[in-house]
């Protein structure tokens, strides 16, 4: 199922109320579900020494999230200088935070090492002249390429940018002795919303014969092995959620055996993103036109720039009308934005309860990849965001923008340069 019943039963009673204080549209997300997958996932995994999740900040980077996350233990993955300094105001600090950039460049490492610094997570061989101080905690991502068959938002992993090839991997952790490491991490990322439970096995299964590849050829130890995200959640109704319990079961049994070879086991990371918050959030949207083409077209009062997954991925997100969850009749709609491209729908030809105008729609499941990957294309603006708390009451998390903002960074007063030689 997508959003849980549980937080539909807690917030669907008091939305409208929402929508008339904080005027629409919203992202809401919910603290207690947020809690609760995080513990679950401590709870699957405490068969394994040092297992720690990584909140993939990407999917979410609001700080009010990242101190959930900090509150329960978690670190952060980062890509960017700005989601390093989300991590580190809410308290992460050093090996809490692992910073996972590609493409990197110069100022992005000298970020990396600042304020006590992070886990270095290198995307390529080539990078490792030109980290300015190497450290001593170094890892490497790795992209087995035609070993392994990708997933579709992430695809075949030979045409993926990310990551060193599996003939440069022990090259790349021997390049990095010589420059001084002495402590490993070994990386991959090869899904996004996977649920196929075995997959993430696999992955696994991959990081711990590449590390005792590596072992064996430096006599070196990793510290950790991190099998990234990409732990899918089921957006329609008649999917079933990632088997969990399987999973942490199998790949805990995985980590078993190589203790008893090697006589110890690398600690295991994940960096979630979607799994950890997507089905914790949903958009809330008021339907404000109804257009009888030749088409059914109800437009609502969010588009694309709160929600990008639909155009970008053609993404299903399922969709409640509230108040009318139960309605037997049903119209077949088109649910549009107000922007100029015809891509800007959220949904196309769903079957839905008749929809009136003022009624709520809400879509499921925004809670990850939502809010973060909006723009401000066509001056459309961004949404805000609010917290269902665990005792009923709710927060602002981040305010709507405005035009001020969408102004913010025109240079309105004269600042010429002028080539010399014109
Ligand atoms: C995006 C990303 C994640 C999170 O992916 P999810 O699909 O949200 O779990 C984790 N690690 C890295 C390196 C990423 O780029």
């Amino acid at each position: 199922m997508p959003m849980s019943q549980s937080f539909t039963d807690r917030l669907f009673p008091i939305v409208e109320q929402l929508s008339e204080h904080y005027g629409t549209p919203f992202h809401v997300y919910d603290e207690v579900g947020i809690r609760e997958t995080g513990e679950s996932l401590k709870k699957a995994f405490a068969g394994i020494d040092g297992f720690r999740e990584y909140y993939a900040v990407k999917a979410l980077p609001n700080p009010r999230i990242l101190q959930l996350m900090h509150e329960m233990g978690f670190g952060f993955d980062c890509s960017s200088i700005p989601e390093l300094i989300l991590s580190r105001q809410v308290g992460g600090r050093g090996e809490d935070i692992m910073f996972t950039s590609n493409n990197t460049d110069p100022v992005e490492f000298q970020a990396a090492a600042g304020e006590g610094g992070c886990v270095l997570n290198l995307d390529d061989i080539s990078l490792i002249d030109k980290v300015p101080e190497f450290p001593e905690l170094i890892c490497f991502r790795y992209n087995p390429g035609p070993r392994r068959t990708g997933n579709v938002i992430i695809g075949n992993p030979v045409e993926a940018k990310y990551g060193v090839t599996h003939e440069q991997i022990v090259d790349a952790y021997r390049k990095a002795q010589a420059k001084g490491a002495k402590r490993f991490g070994l990386h991959t990322m090869v899904a996004s919303n996977e649920l196929d439970y075995s997959y993430m096995v696999e992955t696994a299964r991959m990081v711990l014969e590449v590390a005792e590849l590596v072992e064996k050829e430096l006599d070196i130890r990793f510290e950790f092995v991190n099998i990234g995200g990409g732990f899918g959640i089921p957006y329609r109704p008649d999917q079933a959620s990632l088997d969990i319990d399987r999973m942490s079961k199998e790949i805990t049994a995985q980590f078993s055996v190589f203790r008893e070879k090697h006589g110890y086991a690398p600690r295991m990371y994940m960096e979630s993103g979607r799994y950890m918050t997507g089905p914790h959030g949903c958009l809330v949207t008021k339907a404000i036109n109804h257009k009888d083409t030749y088409r059914k077209y109800i437009g609502v009062d969010a588009c694309m720039s709160s929600l990008m997954r639909p155009a970008l991925y053609d993404a299903y997100h399922h969709i409640d009308v509230v108040g009318k969850e139960g309605a037997v009749d049903r119209v077949v709609y088109d649910i549009v934005g107000s922007l100029c491209e015809n891509n800007d729908k959220f949904a196309v030809q769903r079957e839905l309860p008749q929809i009136d105008e003022g009624d709520l729609v809400v879509l499921h499941d925004t809670g990850a990849h939502g809010h973060a990957m909006g723009f401000q294309y066509n001056g459309r603006l961004r949404p805000k965001e609010l917290l269902l708390r665990a005792d009923g009451s709710v927060e602002l998390i981040r305010r709507e923008e405005n035009v001020a903002d969408y102004f913010a960074t025109l240079q309105f007063a004269k600042d010429n340069f002028v080539p010399s030689g014109s």
